[in-house]
């Protein structure tokens, strides 16, 4: 793992608002990240900075080692913009041969790269065929093909299955599973349940500000705007309080107080009777996860769904 984007003091501003205020972090090439906040959070903004298309109003911004929008960075990195356009007289073949001509391939390797990365986006079927006879989701493929083209280290993915199909959504999750390998992905999405599943740590954006940096399935660490990078890398440090999340198949009103006085068990948060968060110090129980399964056994409860951690949208939004 290597540093591959350091941001410090990032700030844009338009006219008289801020889409980003002073944001710095720090994070490692490897697993997807996501990146999450609500609609006007700064979110394409950032993409739009580290992808170099647009300049910051002031700090700095450094995707591995180089200034962004830098020349060392041609091939390196790609980005999927919201509502990429593609030329309607061309075939899906000719327009990602071109652009992979204009990444320095020779004629012969354009063509090569464009059908490999057709192939990977399972649009083998369609090279000939122009834009306009595609569908929403293919059209959304061929964006995220072209994106990969030249395997570049880093992918920024603006809401890369948004207004897709479940089938097609699941096609694009698959891919960027299968890659995560040779490229990092960074990823913005309002589908946190997607995230939890592609990425192992996530920025979470509000009002332009950093609010935090955390692991997946790991316990919140609020961020000022004011951090540092080194802050914000503290902030994925393992926590020394480990959760457990219970989902029950009926409501039980009793069940609260019996998880509350199993070993090591230090909070229990209970929402809508059926779901549980479970806080407990992992040093003084590391089996708590069977102590609760022999609990659910012995008090015939039935349960939907057991898993470690918190879900991302408990980590992000529970109070
Ligand atoms: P997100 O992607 O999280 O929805 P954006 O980065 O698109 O957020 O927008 C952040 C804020 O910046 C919003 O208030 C938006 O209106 C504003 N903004 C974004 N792009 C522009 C622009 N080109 N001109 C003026 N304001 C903009």
């Amino acid at each position: 793992m290597s540093v591959l984007i350091e941001c410090h003091g990032l700030t844009k501003v338009y006219g008289n608002s801020k889409a980003l205020d002073n944001v710095s972090f720090e994070v490692q090439s490897g697993q997807p990240i996501a990146l999450v906040g609500p609609n006007g959070a700064g979110k394409s903004t950032l993409f739009s900075i580290l992808a170099g298309y647009t300049p910051a109003t002031s700090g700095e911004a450094k995707i591995l080692g180089h200034n962004v929008g830098s020349p060392e960075l041609i091939g390196r990195i790609s980005a999927l913009p919201q509502d990429a356009l593609f030329d309607p007289n061309l075939t899906i073949s000719q327009q990602l041969s071109f652009l992979a001509r204009l990444q320095g391939f020779s004629r012969r390797e354009s063509i090569i790269e464009a059908s490999r990365v057709l192939e990977l986006m399972l649009l083998s079927n369609v090279t000939k065929d122009k834009i306009g006879a595609l569908s929403h989701g293919m059209k959304k493929r061929v964006a995220i093909a072209q994106a990969l083209m030249g395997q570049p280290e880093l992918v920024l993915l603006d809401e890369p299955t948004a207004g897709l199909d479940p089938a097609n959504a699941r096609n694009i999750r698959q891919q960027v599973m299968a890659l995560a390998g040779e490229t990092t992905f960074l990823i913005s999405s309002h589908n946190l349940e997607e995230l939890e599943r592609l990425c192992g740590e996530v920025l979470y954006l509000e009002q332009g500000e950093l609010k935090a940096q955390q692991l997946i399935g790991q316990q919140a660490t609020q961020h000022s705007n004011h951090n540092t990078p080194t802050q914000a890398k503290e902030g994925t440090h393992p926590p020394a309080i480990s959760y457990l999340s219970l989902r029950l198949t009926t409501k039980n009103s009793v069940l609260d107080a019996k998880l509350k006085a199993l070993k090591g068990v230090s909070a229990v948060d209970c929402q809508q009777g059926d779901e549980f968060v479970i806080a407990y110090d992992y040093q003084q129980n590391p089996i708590l996860d069977q102590h609760l399964l022999l609990l659910l056994a012995e008090s015939q409860i039935s349960y939907r769904q057991i898993t470690h951690g918190q879900s991302l949208e408990d980590q992000l939004f529970r109070k």
